[in-house]
């Protein structure tokens, strides 16, 4: 790595930009979502000269990252390895939240419950038994007295994870990037483009050049990189409502109601309790039509609206005629089978891509931007799942 100035805290554009653009960074990230920022962070924790660079905003209101809360859970059926990244995320999401003014975590929970017994839940169970982590089991009875604002009659059993809960997204983005920057990492708002320089990233049109350059650019990456990302992320339109609880009724609360995900045969869906006064939240988990993140319209469709009305009042009775407080729509940026993408350009020396968080990416960031640090500054490769080679052109998913 080329050594470079130490850059102090971000005060602007024109000053990170006529600086570097004769020295140059150890790093530049575009994209300041939950992968971007994290990696900024981990090369800046290893001494590294980062700027970060986002179009719009960390955590914007287009960005994935840039919804109200995510859910953090290590039930992953087979899938230990992202049992194990969800367990190592929480540890640095815990202690940015204990340094934040405002909570960036809420330990209220994360409860699965399903009619029957299936490969995904038994798979969770041998994951947890194997790894020494808590995982309760739930029977219907058991559930109906400890969640009685929910309605379990087709359900059989429940798998509750007490560690876990909810990440507020877009305020723990934020408070990361401030962190970055105050400890000497550089952010600035621009637009990035690729160069056919090596070593070079346009930024507005103006040429800066850094030792590794990464792209983090969420639904994105498509567009940054058609000829190689175009068929191999999905971008899907997804939609999110939030509904007031009864007046005065603390079944709602953190607390009272955890995350929750409903395994019941056909789509699933799953919400929040009413976190910080915003609403219950509800969202169906099947993928959407194609979305653009630019162009794609955030309205919430009547028909989508009333899919999750109708969920919410079967499933949760108290909410029946409660009013919907806030509707979202946001995008997943699917890999094809649903891991993630962190891997080096296949032909751009020093540069590299990361992405394909489909929909369940943000509570990993923490590890997510560790890895790639660790693939920029050491050359060590990630497991291969996360490589650019088994990302194909057909959907199929497979990580839930
Ligand atoms: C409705 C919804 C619910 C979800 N629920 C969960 C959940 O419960 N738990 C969970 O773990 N995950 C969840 N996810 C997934 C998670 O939010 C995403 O996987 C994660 O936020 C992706 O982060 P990212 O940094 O890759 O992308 P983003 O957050 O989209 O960040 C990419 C950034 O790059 C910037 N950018 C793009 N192109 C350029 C450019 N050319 N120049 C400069 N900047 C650029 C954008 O402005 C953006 O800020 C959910 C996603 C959605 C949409």
């Amino acid at each position: 790595m080329r050594i470079s100035r130490r850059t102090a805290l971000a005060t602007g554009v024109s000053a990170a930009l006529t600086g570097c653009s004769r020295q140059g960074y150890d790093a530049i990230v575009v994209g300041a979502g939950a992968f971007g920022a994290w990696t900024a962070e981990h090369l800046r924790r290893r001494s590294k000269s980062v700027l970060l660079v986002d179009q719009m905003g960390p955590a914007n209101a287009r960005a994935s990252s840039g919804g109200e809360s995510r859910m953090t859970r290590s039930a992953y059926g087979r899938d230990a390895i992202y049992t194990q990244m969800a367990l190592a995320s929480l540890r640095e999401w815990k202690r940015l939240s204990e340094r934040s003014a405002l909570p960036l975590f809420h330990q209220c929970g994360v409860l699965f419950f399903f009619e029957q017994m299936v490969d995904y839940a038994r798979d969770s169970f041998a994951v947890h038994q194997e790894l020494d982590l808590p995982l309760q089991q739930l029977d219907n009875a058991q559930l109906k007295s400890r969640f009685p604002q929910i309605n379990f009659d087709d359900v059989e059993f429940g798998l509750f994870e007490p560690d876990f809960g909810a990440l507020m997204a877009r305020r723990a983005v934020e408070e990361l990037v401030a962190r970055f920057a105050a400890n000497g990492g550089e952010y600035i708002l621009a637009r990035a483009e690729p160069s056919a320089q090596p070593h070079e990233v346009l930024l507005d049109g103006r040429p800066e050049r850094a030792d590794a350059i990464i792209y983090a650019c969420g639904p994105w990456l498509p567009k940054v990189f058609p000829e190689i990302l175009g068929e191999r992320i999905f971008v899907t339109r997804q939609e999110v409502a939030f509904i007031a609880p009864p007046d005065g009724d603390d079944n709602f609360s953190p607390g009272r109601l955890p995350g929750w995900a409903d395994f019941n045969g056909g789509d699933l869906y799953y919400g929040f309790p009413n976190l910080e006064g915003r609403g219950f939240k509800i969202a169906r988990d099947a993928h959407g039509g194609h979305f653009d993140p630019d162009t794609g319209d955030r309205r919430m469709s009547e028909e989508d609206a009333s899919l999750l009305r109708a969920f919410a009042e079967r499933r949760f009775p108290a909410l029946a005629g409660r009013p919907f407080t806030e509707f979202r729509v946001c995008q997943y940026e699917n890999s094809s089978n649903g891991d993630f993408l962190i891997d080096r350009h296949p032909t751009l020396a020093n540069v590299f891509l990361l992405g394909g968080g489909s929909g369940h990416g943000f509570k990993h960031g923490p590890e997510v931007g560790r890895l790639m640090a660790e693939l920029v500054l050491a050359g060590r490769a990630p497991d291969p799942r996360f490589s650019l080679a088994t990302k194909t052109t057909a959907q199929a998913r497979e990580v839930l």
